[in-house]
């Protein structure tokens, strides 16, 4: 399905925005629930997550806390709906590994670039889509 836009609000990005500053020089990551309305997904609730290879250049969110964030995606009858990390010093664009892995979860992918204080975001379809961020 085509993703037209993926909807944070301003407080949602504002945390997302903090947690990348507080982990830099670090990759920060989070899983984004919402609701798919129109082909727009809807960002309901942020889950900050840690990334446990403390790199600055790549991210892994534990197993336990992917359970524990589809277990409650799912008691609040949320999807996981995109998935959320930073870059600390380089553009909002995914990388090769970044590539390889939103091939494999074909899901929107919003970066966050510290060095430009830009959100953009992405999903791969054959190749990558960009998805417009709207910030209400
Ligand atoms: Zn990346």
């Amino acid at each position: 399905m085509t993703v037209k836009s993926i909807v944070l609000s301003k407080n949602q990005i504002d945390t997302l925005r903090q947690h990348s500053q507080k982990n830099s020089p670090n990759e920060a990551c989070a899983i984004l629930f919402g609701k798919t309305d129109n082909g727009n997904v809807i960002v309901k609730e942020v889950f900050l997550t840690k990334n446990i290879e403390n790199s600055p250049v790549n991210f892994t969110i534990s197993p336990e806390e992917l359970i524990l964030a589809y277990d409650t995606s799912e008691r609040e009858n949320l999807e996981v709906s995109a998935i959320f990390h930073s870059h600390p010093s380089s553009m909002a664009h995914p990388s090769t590994t970044d590539k390889k892995y939103m091939e494999i979860n074909p899901v929107p992918w919003v970066i966050f670039s510290n060095m430009h204080d830009e959100f953009k975001a992405y999903i791969y379809d054959l190749d990558l889509v960009p998805v417009p961020v709207k910030i209400l």
